[in-house]
């Protein structure tokens, strides 16, 4: 990453730049880039990329930050199947590159021409800031999940299971941001809140937004919640 003026960002890039470098040492964050390493995935270089996503015209991002899927050792096999106006390929586990489920979306196809994982940011301003190192270790989650099973991203019951584990494990549904959120309620609330945010992920997944998302959920709820690693205890 190039050295950025950290009193003085000069535009969004160098800001996300600078966001970027002050993350990236987050004990969670450093530990799941390890861990990614240990199971053998070489990291693409840069893995965190710094790169605009709201379309001409567009206030409403449709992501703020997303995994590019199959960014291992297969991102260029992937790459390969899905020749221009090809359609996407589901199959093999050799799904087309694309991003995590519930940033998902074919607009972001430009993207998506490198492995890794994308900050927006122009929008890390205005959605960022809350939530920020969550949002990191959310798509470290997939990353991690991709790189220990191969997954296949078609599979609406593997992309529910890795958006209940990277709710539950990213911090995003701790009580204070479910609050700001404007849920009170406490009692089931880290329960209600990934249940709640892995069905909105997958209803915004191109494969799965037909199909009945919170039955799917629910069907891998207890297994994908119960399973914490690479923690010992959910961070
Ligand atoms: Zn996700």
């Amino acid at each position: 990453m190039d050295t950025v003026n950290k009193l003085f960002p000069a535009n969004d890039h160098e800001f996300c730049q600078i966001y970027v470098e002050s993350r990236i040492t987050d004990p969670r964050i450093v530990h799941l880039l390890n861990e990614i390493s240990r199971m053998g995935c070489k990291l693409p270089t840069p893995f965190f990329r710094c790169a605009p996503c709201l379309l001409p015209g567009e206030e409403t991002p449709m992501m703020t930050a997303g995994y590019v899927l199959g960014s291992f050792d297969r991102f260029n096999d992937i790459k390969k199947l899905n020749k221009p106006n090809s359609k996407p390929r589901a199959t093999d586990g050799l799904e087309e590159a694309t991003s995590s489920a519930s940033e998902s979306d074919y607009k972001l196809q430009h993207l998506l021409d490198k492995p890794g994982i994308i900050i927006c940011e122009d929008v890390l301003h205005k959605y960022g800031s809350m939530n920020s190192e969550n949002n990191l270790v959310h798509e470290l989650i997939h990353a991690y999940d991709d790189c220990r099973a191969i997954m296949n991203w078609a599979d609406c019951d593997q992309i529910a299971c890795t958006e209940i584990r990277a709710s539950a494990l990213s911090g995003e549904c701790r009580s204070m941001y479910e609050q700001l959120r404007g849920h009170y309620n406490v009692k089931g609330q880290l329960m209600n809140c990934v249940r709640r945010r892995a069905t909105l992920s997958l209803k915004h997944s191109r494969y799965c937004q037909d199909q009945d998302c919170e039955e799917i959920v629910d069907r891998q709820f207890d297994k994908c919640f119960a399973d914490l690693e690479p923690f010992i205890s959910r961070p």
